[in-house]
């Protein structure tokens, strides 16, 4: 199947009255007609379902949709997308141990980073990984890697052929969270990525209908080295499943931030049109990045498909079909910032990406309140600058609104 079928079809089990949409188990527990059969089932033993926390048809569906289109091996869904990262990260880390990561995350993922310091887990934030830092700062300790293909709001590009190379020669897990680009983007496991996280809650469910996050597992022989300690069970019963096989038995199970099958049906109806939304989301951000930047009132229009980007090279070698709708801009003072947001009509000002309809939001003084000065410039974060989640509306009304907002 080519992508597109993929994303309509692919895993897709039959249904046995001929349903075409998979239907919402709302059921919190299986019953079984005997003892054995549940006893095989919870110890793993054979495929069946037996308390939704675990898992569900519903959710299982969505898991192996995602897992077809991203090339993964198998799928875990969480309950958030922040859920998923931590549950990614924890089933790896232990006390003593390294996390690096960059600096231009997402804030919630970068909080919970710094949050990590309490279980003696330490973590380098780089400016920018890539071969080099990446070489300079790996010790012995260092576990895992952990970035964005196109980090949200910074908007840097990974460089993520050669910096899973440097993963694989020192036998460090390299985990990318994929939110803003999506499968239809990019398929990190393809360069090289152990693990794919997205927040589903993005361009995946793509109607901002509900919370919901996926671990996707390109299976690894990584887990197999003697450095990871924690995976040797793991690693002898499972081989290169090991990842998902510990998260499912502990980190999983202990946390239980399972996402709800009704949320895991809104996302199955929600992927089938991906491409669809994607292919509009680059198209109408690149015409505002294009407005933006010959508009006197803007400063400066960071979008890495213009021209004079420092990270123009990198879009070109990885997202020859755009750069993902999400784009920032600086309006010379706070002031000018706000005044911009109240004067929209069209577009909403609020803290989201990946909807349909275009969004705003000034990220100094709303998600990245709780950081640092210091580390809001490293997130590229400055008080003059709005992030915009550019939608599918017909580009020549975003535009008047934007014009609009900008003249008064
Ligand atoms: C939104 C977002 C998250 C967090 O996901 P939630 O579903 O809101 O928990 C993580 N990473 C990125 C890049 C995001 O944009």
């Amino acid at each position: 199947m080519n992508f597109n079928t993929k994303l309509i079809h692919g895993n897709r089990k039959k249904d046995e009255i001929g349903a075409t949409n998979t239907p919402i188990y709302l059921s919190n527990a299986y019953a079984h007609d005997s003892a054995e059969k549940l006893e095989s089932i919870l110890m793993g033993n054979s495929m069946g379902y037996a308390y939704t926390r675990i898992s569900n048809p519903t959710v299982t569906a969505f898991e192996r949709r995602i897992a077809s289109i991203e090339g993964g091996m198998v799928a875990t869904s969480a309950a958030s997308g922040m859920s998923a990262i931590y549950l990614a990260i924890t089933n790896i880390v232990e006390t003593g141990d390294e996390i690096i990561a960059s600096s231009g995350l997402f804030g919630g993922t970068y909080t919970l980073m710094r949050n990590l310091k309490s279980f003696g887990v330490s973590v380098k934030f780089l400016d920018s990984i890539n071969e080099e830092t990446l070489k300079e700062n790996i010790t012995d300790n260092t576990k895992l890697v952990f970035a964005e293909t196109i980090g949200n709001p910074k908007l840097d590009i990974l460089d993520i052929d050669s910096v899973s190379k440097v993963c694989k020669d020192n036998n460090v897990i390299l985990i990318v969270d994929s939110t803003v680009t999506t499968p239809y983007l990019i398929k990190p496991l393809e360069h090289g990525a152990d693990i794919v996280i997205h927040s589903t809650s993005k361009y995946i469910n793509g109607t901002s209908n509900s919370i919901g996050g996926i671990i996707v597992d390109g299976g690894s022989n990584k887990y197999s080295d003697e450095k990871f300690k924690n995976f040797k069970d793991f690693s002898k019963k499972f081989g290169k499943m090991a990842f998902t096989a510990k998260l499912r038995a502990t980190v999983g199970r202990d946390l239980g931030a399972a996402l709800s099958p009704v949320n895991a049906f809104l996302n199955l109806t929600g992927i089938e049109t991906l491409s669809l939304r994607m292919k509009e989301h680059c198209k109408n951000a690149m015409a505002v990045a294009e407005y933006l930047s010959g508009n006197k009132k803007v400063v400066s229009v960071n979008y890495p498909k213009l021209k004079g980007s420092e990270y123009y090279s990198l879009a070109e070698k990885y997202y020859e079909r755009g750069a993902s709708g999400v784009l920032t801009f600086r309006l010379g003072t706070k002031e000018n910032a706000f005044k911009f947001v109240n004067n929209l009509k069209l577009i909403s000002n609020l803290t989201n990406i990946g909807d349909t309809k275009t969004l705003v939001i000034h990220p100094s003084s709303t998600i990245c309140a709780g950081n640092t000065e210091e580390e809001k410039l490293q997130m590229g974060v400055y008080d003059d600058l709005l992030r915009m989640s550019v939608g599918i509306e017909d580009i020549e009304d975003i535009i008047a609104d934007i014009e609009n907002a900008l003249s008064i």
